[in-house]
């Protein structure tokens, strides 16, 4: 297949693309850049030994998104191009709306015209809100969000949707990630944000590397067992496989469905900490500080629909999680 990937350069779309090219698949990667490096095409290049298409393209440009489609024979596409920081989208929520909202829909303006109907979207369990209680399941109403980031991905979805009811030939499949961690094996792909990293990890990451001095734990009064935040951490390279396993329900499937991707367990802030510490023998400065506006207490996935009906699982450990985290941020 020749699958489209927008934001594909960045964190979890260059995972996806090492997956979709070792799979045998074209990938045609569309990016701004506004989050990522160009570098990371030439990485993708030395693990899967040939490069994928790249066009450094704002996916709100429909002129030149539909040349991309003209020059590709394009089958699917994944779509992973948004801005993802809570905390900045509280503080600058028409950029947000603009990119998150706008890229979908000249995606999906342009896919019509050039008849693709095949597409996998980078939703969230942000979706699910702080109403519902965890674990959480496809079918808990997923309309509400605690930051216009979310908000975003709960409008998109809700798009999508209509879109599907208006066109009953094609499929969406809304992927709800948890919270993915990690690197590829390589240690040549990870999660390198611009910027101080807003994540847990890549935040961890440069600690250890001694870029930044020490972690802010955000709270350790909450009614979790140690006080602090629990979250569903998946390894970004299972989460990459689960796009290759949406794609395929794609092919033969119409209308929209939405799957969780996580681990189904909770793992604390302390915990993470501990076990970075222990799984690369690293001893992480930190500190406890306040709780961050917005964070929920706990939640983590209900895996079950994803394994049922995609026949996907999260097989890394957290131990592989921290190392290949580790060996990326030191190497890099
Ligand atoms: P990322 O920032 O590393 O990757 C996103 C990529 O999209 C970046 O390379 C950026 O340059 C690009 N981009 C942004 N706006 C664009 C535009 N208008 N046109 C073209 N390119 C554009 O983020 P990520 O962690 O890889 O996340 C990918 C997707 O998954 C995002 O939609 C994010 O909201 C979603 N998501 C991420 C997480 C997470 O914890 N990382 C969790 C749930 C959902
Ligand atoms: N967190 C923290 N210090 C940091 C970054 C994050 O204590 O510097 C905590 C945060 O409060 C949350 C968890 O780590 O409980 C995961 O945060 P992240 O931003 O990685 O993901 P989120 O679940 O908010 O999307």
């Amino acid at each position: 297949m020749n699958v489209l990937v927008t934001g594909g350069s960045g964190y979890i779309g260059s995972h996806t693309v090492v997956e979709l090219m070792t799979a045998g698949h074209e990938a045609i990667i569309v990016d701004d850049l506004s989050n990522s490096k160009e570098c990371v095409v030439s990485r993708i290049a030395s693990i899967c030994g040939r490069k994928p298409s790249f066009y450094r393209i704002n996916c709100t440009d429909a002129g030149k998104l539909a040349r991309v489609f003209v020059e590709n024979d394009i089958d699917a596409v994944i779509h992973f191009a948004g801005y993802k920081a809570v905390g900045e989208s509280v503080t600058t929520p028409l950029a947000y709306y603009r990119n998150n909202i706008d890229s979908t829909l000249t995606l999906l303006e342009v896919m019509e015209a050039y008849g693709c109907k095949k597409l996998v979207f980078s939703s969230s369990a942000t979706v699910y809100g702080p109403e519902n209680p965890h674990p959480y399941r496809e079918d808990m109403p997923a309309i509400q969000s605690a930051s216009p980031y979310g908000w975003t991905k709960v409008m998109i979805e809700r798009i999508l949707t209509d879109y599907c009811t208006s066109k009953p030939d094609f499929c969406a499949v809304l992927l709800r990630y948890f919270n993915p961690i990690g690197s590829h094996t390589s240690g040549l792909l990870g999660d390198d944000p611009n910027g101080i990293p807003n994540n847990l990890m890549p935040y961890i990451a440069r600690v250890a590397a001694g870029q930044l001095e020490k972690l802010t734990i955000f709270g350790n009064d909450y009614r979790t067992p140690d006080g602090t935040c629990q979250r569903d951490y998946l390894h970004v390279v299972d989460l990459a496989v689960g796009h290759l396993k949406a794609l395929e329900y794609a092919q033969d499937h119409e209308g929209v469905e939405a799957f969780n991707l996580g681990t189904g367990k909770g793992i604390s802030v302390l915990e993470l900490v501990k076990a970075f510490e222990t799984a690369n023998s690293i001893s992480l400065p930190y500190v406890i500080g306040p709780r961050r506006a917005g964070d929920l207490p706990a939640f983590w996935a209900d895996a079950s629909k994803a394994k049922n009906i995609l026949g996907w699982e999260a097989k890394l450990s957290v131990e592989d999680m921290c190392r290949s985290a580790w060996s990326f941020a030191s190497s890099s």
